[in-house]
Parts: structure tokens; sequence; C-alpha cells
């Protein structure tokens, strides 16, 4: 298992491995794709290793991988964990298939799991010496199920360690957060980041438009959201009333996709009015930015950005999508 970048977090668990003394419970924060779990993960396998290696060989390396160890649990949506039966028969449920990232696809963790939990804490580890219960989106605890993980993190056996898995901490109960040590993730340092996408062009503008997260940067090669970002600046060009921005579908995901684009528009013409050109170097659409500074001043910069905050804020809470769209589709007569 490779990773990259985190040299510090690695440092940390391998000392704790080396002496076995796990906490009680840790929070790993960050933005999303920046590897908490990839580095969870290689940890972890480390511990189970029979040569505490990771070595991915062993018999238990093997199991960790096809997540049968029965002491490790991973914690998963509701709706992900009903249908857990489906992706054992589609081959999908391994460790390399786990993901973080349902927190858009308004999913929860509920009372019932914790409850579970809280059933088995009675019995010790069947064969490590310690369990391990690990929520991928700690974040999706709804109140209720908050209320009752905190009970049992009030008075934890020693031999169960949680991992709050995150990219939301402020959505996790302040006394759930002061019961566990938070390690914190920062985004990829350019070399480290560079490293990992050795035959990738555009390398520069990747990192930037995926903020330094490997994850992030996969999503975006893999739904060809480059392409989208060249679309949306030769629409902004154009200068008169364009299709674009038109609703096709009333989709959060097109619509999160949608956000996020618009906000890295802003941030790079922001960036350039600060003479941040080093930002042209390598950009796929270097023309069309170029033009697009031009003609923005920084009067129309503030109403992009008041326009942007008010989607975004929108779509945080839960605004219908067709009055996102209204907001996005006032956009189309150009740049204002
Ligand atoms: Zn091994």
């Amino acid at each position: 298992m490779k990773v990259i970048g985190h040299k510090n977090q690695i440092f940390y668990f391998e000392k704790v491995i080396k002496e076995d003394n796990f906490l009680s419970a840790y929070i790993f924060s960050g933005q999303e794709g920046v590897g908490k779990l990839e580095i969870l993960k290689f940890v972890l396998m480390k511990y189970v290793c029979a040569s505490k290696r990771g070595c991915g060989e062993c018999n238990m390396c093997r199991r960790f991988k096809k997540i049968t160890i029965p002491d490790i649990n991973f914690i998963l949506p509701d709706k992900i964990s009903e249908n857990l039966s489906e992706l054992y028969e589609k081959g999908e449920w391994s460790i390399d298939n786990l993901r973080t990232d349902y927190f858009s696809r308004e999913m929860v963790i509920g009372i019932n799991t914790i409850r579970k939990i809280e059933g088995e804490l009675a019995t010790r580890p069947i064969e490590l010496k310690r369990k391990f219960y690990i929520f991928l989106d700690a974040d999706l605890m709804n109140r209720e199920a908050q209320n009752a993980f905190l009970k049992i993190l009030e008075e934890p056996p020693k031999f169960v360690t949680y991992f709050l898995i995150t990219p939301y901490p402020d959505s996790l109960h302040i006394t759930i957060r002061s019961r566990c040590i938070e390690i914190p993730f920062f985004s990829l340092k350019f070399e480290e980041f560079k490293e990992y996408f050795k035959y990738t062009k555009n390398i520069y503008f990747l990192y930037r438009f995926s903020k330094g997260s490997i994850g992030i940067a996969k999503k975006i090669i893999e739904s060809k959201l480059e392409e989208e970002y060249g679309n949306l600046l030769r629409e902004l060009a154009r200068n008169k009333e364009s299709e674009y921005f038109v609703y096709r579908k009333l989709d959060r995901e097109y619509l999160k996709d949608k956000i996020f684009l618009l906000g890295f528009f802003i941030k790079e013409i922001t960036e350039l009015k600060m003479g941040r050109d080093k930002i042209l170097k390598d950009h796929p659409f270097r023309n069309e930015i170029e033009f697009l500074n031009k003609r923005i001043d920084p009067y129309t910069l503030d109403l992009l950005y008041d326009k942007y905050y008010k989607i975004l804020e929108g779509y945080k809470r839960n605004i219908p999508s067709f009055t996102l769209l209204y907001l996005f589709d006032s956009l189309r007569f150009g740049v204002p």
C-alpha cells in the first residue's frame, strides 16, 4: 500500500503501534480526498500484519484487505450497511472499495447503528488485542446517534478504539470532540502531489483545482470536470445569452459541480488581480481566463462573489434546486 505525504501522522501511529497504546478515540479531520482513510488503512494494516510491516501478503494483511477480521469494524451510512450483502455479491466489499464521500448523498448514521456497537462493547476482542470502530463519515451521525455515541464514549472499555473520519469535525457534538484526539490532515505540498501524478499534464493546474487533494484530483480526472471548467469559461467569455446555465437536471450532484467550478473561477480571477501570474503557467484555458480577467473589474468580481456565496449558502441549507438554478441562470447573460 503506497501512501503519499502525512509523514507526521504516520510517525505518530507507528509509535502507537509499537507500544500498543491506542487511545480510545481519534478524529481524523481534513478536506475530502486528502488521504485520511488511506493513512488509517496503512496504519491498521501494519497493526494487524504478522511482521508488523503491513506487508500486504501475509494471511492477516489479506484478511484485512477483505475486511474479514472481526475486530475491525467499518461504520457506514445506514442505507449502505443495510445493503451490504449486495456489495458482497458484487465482490465490492473490500478495503479498496470503501469510500468517505457519502456526505453529499444525503445519508445518515442513525441511533440503531450506535446501539448495535453498544451491544458489542461487553465482549472482548476475538483475534486482535483491541476492537476498532471506524466511522467513515462520522459527520453523518444525526443528533440522536451523536447523543448515544457520547454515552458510550464516556465509559470506553480499555480494548476499544474509535476512529471518526470527517471533513466536517464541526458537525460533531462539542463534547464528542473534547473526548477525542483530533489528528488534522493538511493538503499535500505541490512536490508530494506531483510525485503521485507523475504522468499527468497541467499538473500545477490540477494541484490548484483539487486544492492539493489526491482524492478530489482523481475525481476531477474521472468526471472530466476540467473540460467542464473550460466550457464554463468559454460561455462566460461569450458575453451573450448562452445555454450553459440553463438547467438540464435538478440534481444535487450536478449543482455541486457547478458551485465548485464557479468558486474556483472566482478564486482564479482574484489571484490574477493580486498579480499571481504563476497560475497561468500550465493553465489549460489560459486564453479564456486572461480574457475574462481583463473584462472583470473589482466591482464585478464583488458581484460575482456575492452571487456565488448566495448559491453556496442556499445549497448548504437545502434550498430547492430550482431556486439555486435560477441564481445560476442569471449568470448566463455573461459576466454582469
Ligand atoms: Zn502482513
